[in-house]
């Protein structure tokens, strides 16, 4: 805990595998319907709203993707790793390691919604402790930090 690793990260289609993978390992089908909502979810490196996503799903399959399907696929993606919600935008963004469980720092551009994501355990670990000091129990970090990206400023 708290030790600075590297692992792989992975981005698009090439990230399909290492999450259904983790998926799997968690005991949960790869459906179809949760492939294209996966697949609608990593094709975007910024933010998006389920509602985003259930039009995604909607033009792609040519039948009508209710949101609450997709919120239920998303919250189940959150669970298992292979998402992350962010809270400050409620919107999700796909978790570029799935096999790896970190405190995720993003930075969130105001311009044109990109998302970047920075792992920094020591950072965050700084933040746990902190917290664990000021006497709390089950700290999870949420770290969102927003600015312009280099595009945008
Ligand atoms: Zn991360
Ligand atoms: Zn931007």
């Amino acid at each position: 805990m708290g030790l600075q690793h590297h692992h792989h990260e992975h981005s698009g289609a090439g990230l399909v595998e290492p999450a259904r993978a983790a998926l799997e390992l968690a005991g949960e089908q790869w459906t179809e319907m949760r492939a294209d909502v996966f697949a609608a979810l990593a094709a975007h490196n910024r933010l998006v709203s389920a509602y985003d996503i259930a039009d995604a799903v909607t033009a792609q399959r040519g039948k009508r993707v209710a949101p609450n399907t997709v919120y239920r696929i998303l919250d189940l993606f959150v669970r298992t790793n292979l998402a992350r919600r962010v809270e400050s935008a409620n919107a999700y963004i796909a978790n570029t390691h799935p096999g790896c469980r970190h405190d995720c720092i993003f930075l969130i551009c105001d311009g044109c919604g990109k998302v970047v994501h920075l792992d920094d355990d020591k950072m965050t670990g700084a933040l746990v402790d902190a917290a664990r000091g000021a006497g709390f129990a089950d700290v999870r970090p949420v770290v969102e930090l927003r600015g312009m990206c280099a595009d945008c400023s």
